[in-house]
């Protein structure tokens, strides 16, 4: 064996460049955030090659003094904490004090800064691959800091290797931008790449700024198609945007959860929001969503992973539960007509019938206000659901004698009633309802509504029942960890209201003696497994009642009307009336809308009228 011996610093810079420093994305990553930490309001960054061959990041932060610059670099130098009850109370983004030593370890690194308020006192200190032989001279540099870093790996091959192409390095990088311009919205960024600007983004203190901000990150459609959420529970607070259940993704791309201003991923939180979504999502979807999580920093550990992306909360079950409810009361909202679902992307009510755009600042009178309605989105005429633009009682008073009177139509007998889907005009071909309504026409997909409108009948009824059960002919013994056990002890309160009588049998055994009248052709052995595996991970299962859930909802389709049956006009009326009553009856149970909005100026459109 070789003698021991203390690694160089140089060495142990590299061996901890390997922990922070991936890619170029966590270069940028790292130096965004500082920039951050020291209070910049604009930041602009360029990037040659996807940050391979260099990085530039400028802030007008609070800048760094001469005499601390080569202290920047070295490891274990932070100005950020300076003791273990800084650390449990740490707010800001960096702490651990070697994100420039590792980067300079393993690029050419320049780190110009200013503290003062003249640019001539600017200092310049620059590393090649070793914190040792820090170089520091004058130079001139407005108050702020320009990190520059070139040639990332020179000098560590095998890593260099692991870089992919251009592109894909790029896009790693451009989604750490997105991330932490999501994190601050106050604070304006610049992402340039060989030169071409890729986002410009202002800094934004206007609800409808934030909006165009986070519709530049996160597409247009998405903001037209969310909820705006801002639940409040102390000690925590949650607020941001997830989409209709009808905006549902492929891929969880677009899935972004900050704590206390920090981006992080976390098995628990995607968790909580996946199960507020279960009932409305189809089979293999994921829901998307930009949310803000606030709690006491005390209340979490973000010490937990060397790049910060992982967090360790207190009181797990309680932010697990708070999520979900928040987020499964409001996505039961998403119902024609109901107010906490819609937002109305530009304008603000006032009391006195007028409205405040928020973008312009302009103030109009409600009788000739657009309908919140923006026009068509990139994915088509039609695809928007009504549920962002529905009117006020007023608002739709005020339209529909407008409308009237343009259109020598009589005003229905008392306009203040007109309900959120109208009125039915005709069935076509069996499948669709055609109703008018303030905004134009509506469409209804007949069979879908209806289905949700049972499902949410028949787990209605089952609520106010109670759930009925059975006893097993013969009880089932399951052979099962100490530990699942000991979970299905302490949990038997949860079973018993769920219909489930199980028992401890030994050791290491359960024995389920009675279950609920539904579920008796399911497998509950594999139910039971799944239900204590989640108890364990997270303190928390739905997976009985999912269960129950998909077998109404089976039911329901089976009851529900079939297409192609006709339907008289009191009849569609009634569904009409139902949908409004019902909740989360926007999508139908496998998640697919139930109706849509034709708004009067998209048709005039596609007549090329009033042009
Ligand atoms: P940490 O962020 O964990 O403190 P870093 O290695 O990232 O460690 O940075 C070391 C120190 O350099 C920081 O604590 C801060 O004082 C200073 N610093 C780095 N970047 C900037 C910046 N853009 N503006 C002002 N100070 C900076
Ligand atoms: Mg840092």
């Amino acid at each position: 064996m070789p003698k021991i011996h203390l690694l160089n610093s140089r060495l142990a810079n590299q061996i901890a460049a390997g922990e922070v420093v991936e890619r170029p994305a966590s270069v940028v990553k790292e130096a965004l955030e500082n920039s951050l930490d020291a209070g910049a309001t604009r930041i602009e960054i360029d990037v040659e090659a996807g940050g391979a061959k260099l990085i530039r990041i400028r802030d007008n932060g609070s800048g760094i003094a001469a005499e601390d610059m080569s202290l920047a670099l070295a490891r274990h130098a932070t100005s950020k904490i300076a003791s273990l009850e800084d650390l449990e109370r740490v707010s800001s983004l960096g702490f651990r004090g070697e994100a420039l030593a590792s980067i300079g370890s393993v690029s050419r690194l320049t780190l110009t800064s200013n503290a003062h308020e003249q640019g001539s006192e600017g200092s310049s200190a620059a590393c090649e691959g070793r914190e040792m032989e820090v170089q520091l001279r004058p130079a001139p540099h407005p108050r702020g800091t320009t990190l520059e870093v070139r040639d990332l790996f020179f000098n560590t091959p095998a890593r260099r290797k692991f870089l992919r192409t251009e592109k894909t390095e790029f896009d790693h990088l451009e989604e750490v931008v997105k991330r932490l311009a999501l994190s601050r919205f106050d604070v304006a960024f610049t992402l340039r790449h060989n030169g071409k600007v890729i986002h410009n983004l202002n800094a934004a203190s206007v609800q409808a700024e934030s909006r165009r901000r986070v519709a530049a990150i996160c597409g247009p459609a998405f903001i037209e198609q969310t909820i705006a959420i801002d639940a409040e529970a102390p000690p925590y607070r949650l607020s941001g945007w997830v989409g209709l259940p009808t905006f549902s993704r492929s891929q969880g791309d677009l899935q972004y959860f900050f704590v206390n201003g920090r981006v992080i991923r976390d098995r628990l939180i995607a968790h909580a929001v996946k199960q507020a979504y279960r009932d409305v999502l189809y089979h293999g979807r994921h829901p998307a969503f930009v949310l803000y999580l606030e709690l006491d920093p005390a209340q979490v550990d973000v010490n937990v992973h060397p790049t910060k992306h992982e967090v360790r909360f207190r009181d797990g079950r309680a932010v697990h539960n708070f999520i979900f409810s928040a987020l499964h009361r409001a996505l039961a909202e998403v119902r024609p007509g109901h107010a906490s679902a819609q937002q109305d992307a530009a304008t603000t009510q006032t009391g006195d019938g007028m409205a405040i755009d928020t973008a312009t600042g302009e103030i109009r009178s409600q009788s000739t206000l657009a309908w919140g309605a923006p026009a068509a989105d990139r994915t088509g005429a039609f695809s928007r659901p009504y549920a962002q633009s529905a009117p006020s009682a007023a608002q739709v008073n005020a339209q529909l004698h407008g409308y009237s009177r343009l259109h020598g139509l009589p005003v229905a007998e008392s306009a203040e009633e007109v309900p959120p889907l109208g009125y039915a005009l005709a069935q076509l071909k069996g499948i669709y309802v055609l109703a008018e309504n303030a905004h134009g026409l509506v469409l209804v997909d007949m069979h879908a509504a209806h289905e949700r409108i049972t499902y949410e009948r028949l787990k209605a009824a089952r609520n106010q029942a109670g759930i009925r059960s059975q006893p097993l002919l013969v009880p089932q013994s399951v052979a099962v960890s100490q530990r699942e056990v000991q979970v299905a002890t302490q949990h038997s309160a949860l079973f018993q209201r769920l219909g489930l009588a199980v028992e401890e049998g030994g050791e290491e055994c359960l024995v389920i003696r009675q279950i609920p009248v539904v579920l008796r052709d399911s497998n509950i052995e594999q139910l039971l497994r799944d239900v204590l595996a989640d108890l364990i991970e997270y303190g928390s299962s739905e997976r009985i009642e999912a269960h129950m859930d998909e077998i109404l909802s089976t039911m329901a389709c089976h009851g529900s009307v079939r297409a192609n049956r006709r339907l008289t006009i009191p009849e569609m009326n009634a569904l009409l009336r139902d949908m409004e009553e019902t909740e989360r009856a926007g999508q139908c149970n496998h998640g697919r809308p139930t109706w849509i909005q034709v708004n009067l100026d998209e048709l005039d459109k596609l007549f090329l009228r009033g042009r």
